[in-house]
């Protein structure tokens, strides 16, 4: 079957290009490799979307968007995309199962959390070592952990695990936080939290999970042991394109180039959200982007069609 248009992960762009293409009445189709939502789903609660004055809980959001946006036809399907290659005209895009075409393209593989890369981050995974807070918080009732980064991630998954845990340290790189005001003034409030500065996670150690972690302090060098049960590790994100890099142009960082409407390098191929170089990483950004990515498809389809 040919589609309009084949828009691949369901965070919150991606669905959002679904609701304006389907609302245009083209054959729409989101592949999703995991489960609808995106990454937003892990946060306990938006406070910066309009419309909900008290904010809303990432999951609840997108569990309504993803409503919305099959209510009116979009076809979303948990399929994982291996491949994808452009031949007269239309897009071929391959999963492990099937193939699907489609005139037109939508990327919005979004972000994935960036790892580290010290001595037993890969050992301790799922034993002491998590990316997500809002997720693995209530396993760390009354123990002491240690959140990593200084940007508004980290700090909010710090205010968060302040629920559960007993003491939380807060370890970043520099002397100043790159997280937004408001959480700073919060962190700076909170009792449970101590923010140790210039210093970094220099290795994890432990039997069967996490007993001791190392921090070194980037200034004297001097290595310090800490006795805690979690390390949380939330120093941002590295875009999810490496299946697109010989097929649109990408940024030095791995980000999709794209124009103010969200036209990649190439014809017909565009991409919205979070995997896009240059934009503010927020949920509504990314759904501002999937609007006008799924208007600039419709218009290049209707060209192709005429
Ligand atoms: P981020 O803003 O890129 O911050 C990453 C943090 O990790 C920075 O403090 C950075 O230090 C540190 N870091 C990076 N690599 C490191 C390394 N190898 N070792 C130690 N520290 C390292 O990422 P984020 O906090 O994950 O947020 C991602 C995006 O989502 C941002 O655009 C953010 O604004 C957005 N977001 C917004 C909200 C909100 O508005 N409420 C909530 C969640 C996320 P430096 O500061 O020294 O670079």
């Amino acid at each position: 079957m040919l589609y309009d248009i084949v828009i691949i992960g369901a965070g919150p762009a991606g669905l959002t290009a679904g609701i304006y293409a389907t609302r245009a009445m083209l054959k729409t189709l989101l592949l999703e490799k995991i489960a609808p939502g995106g990454l937003v789903i892990t946060t306990e609660k938006v406070e910066n979307y309009p419309g909900f004055s008290e904010g809303i809980s990432g999951y609840e959001l997108m569990e309504q968007t993803v409503k919305q946006a099959t209510r009116f036809g979009l076809e979303i399907i948990q399929d994982e995309m291996l491949s994808i290659k452009e031949l007269n005209s239309t897009f071929r895009v391959k999963t492990a199962s099937r193939e699907y075409e489609a005139l037109s393209v939508i990327i919005t593989t979004g972000t994935s959390h960036r790892k580290l890369g010290v001595p037993g981050e890969d050992i301790f995974l799922g034993r002491g070592i998590s990316y997500c807070a809002t997720c693995d918080g209530p396993l760390f009732k009354d123990k002491e952990v240690v959140v990593l980064g200084g940007g508004d991630v980290a700090t909010e998954e710090a205010l968060f695990l302040t629920k559960f845990a007993r003491k939380i340290y807060l370890v970043h790189r520099r002397d100043k936080l790159r997280a937004t005001g408001i959480l700073q003034k919060q962190l700076r409030n909170n009792p449970k939290i101590e923010v140790i500065w210039n210093s970094t996670v220099s290795k994890i150690e432990g039997k069967n999970r996490i007993e001791n972690v190392v921090i070194r302090n980037l200034v004297d060098n001097k290595e310090t042991n800490y006795k805690v049960d979690g390390v949380f590790v939330l120093v941002g994100f590295e875009p999810n394109t490496v299946l697109f890099r010989e097929f649109v142009e990408l940024d030095k960082e791995g980000y999709i180039i794209t124009d103010s409407n969200m036209r990649t390098s190439r014809d017909g191929v565009f991409a919205a959200g979070d995997v896009r170089s240059g934009t503010l990483r927020q949920v509504i950004t990314a759904c501002g982007d999937g609007a006008r990515a799924a208007v600039s498809a419709q218009h290049y389809i209707e060209k192709l069609k005429a």
